[in-house]
């Protein structure tokens, strides 16, 4: 299967995008984890990139592109994969199309996490991860607690708040997606491909629920 996984920060897509990983056989794309990746490796893309990441604004199309088509281009390219958190913009779509394209790679769903502003300010506000590259496994301190307070369940490694996780910088990451996600939505809905599914509620149902609408082939928004 061959997904883009579409939601506001918060919408829990990262969460989803790893079940669907881990229970599908998926490669799991995430341009923020991999800009993070390269912010902390100090790379020129990571220098590049951080002041857009900590202020809440999107990195440069070109740059982000560059880095998805680099991925497709080589030799181990992904051949079944779930996108998180791209493309993000009309043009990211593009040129996303374009790479697909040119590998004979068709999409199977773009599947977006329908959650309220609100909702997704506290979970944010709570959220923790797990900063070990192999992991980034991602808690909250209300919903999804680790089992000893501060320390990730999977590996030990003490968790880490992100930076851009501040409340003021959420708004500004959510107005940014709003900016963005219209003209990327009709760009889907016009191919066939929108799945729309509410992202509010326990990690199983929403999982569950996506599933489901996956299977649904066809049947678009
Ligand atoms: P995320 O973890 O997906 O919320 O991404 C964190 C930050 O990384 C975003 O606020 C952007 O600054 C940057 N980022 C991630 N993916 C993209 C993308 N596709 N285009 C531009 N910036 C991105």
């Amino acid at each position: 299967m061959r997904l883009i996984l579409h939601g506001a920060p918060g919408s829990g897509k990262g969460t989803q995008a790893r079940l669907l990983s881990q229970r599908l056989g998926l490669a799991h794309i995430g341009t923020g984890d991999i800009l993070r990746e390269a912010v902390r490796l100090k790379t020129p893309a990571g220098r590049l990139a951080k002041p857009y990441i900590t202020s809440g604004q999107l990195v440069p199309d070109d740059l982000v592109n560059e880095m998805i088509a680099d991925r497709f281009r080589r030799e181990d390219r992904p051949e079944r994969f779930v996108m998180d958190g791209y493309p993000r913009t009309l043009a990211q779509a593009a040129s996303f199309d374009q790479v697909l394209r040119q590998e004979f790679l068709l999409l199977d769903a773009v599947v977006q996490l329908l959650v309220d502003v609100e909702e997704i300010v506290g979970r944010l506000s709570g959220r923790w991860s797990c900063p070990f590259p192999n992991c980034m496994a991602t808690y909250h301190t209300i919903h999804k607690p680790p089992r000893v307070a501060g320390v990730c369940d999977e590996d030990g490694t003490p968790l880490v708040q992100r930076e851009d996780d501040m409340e003021e910088t959420v708004r500004r990451r959510i107005v940014v997606y709003n900016q963005n996600t219209q003209a990327l939505v009709e760009h889907y809905r016009a191919q066939g491909l929108l799945r729309q599914v509410s992202g509010t509620g326990d990690i199983e149902t929403i999982y569950t629920n996506m599933i489901q609408v996956l299977g649904q082939a066809g049947t678009s928004c």
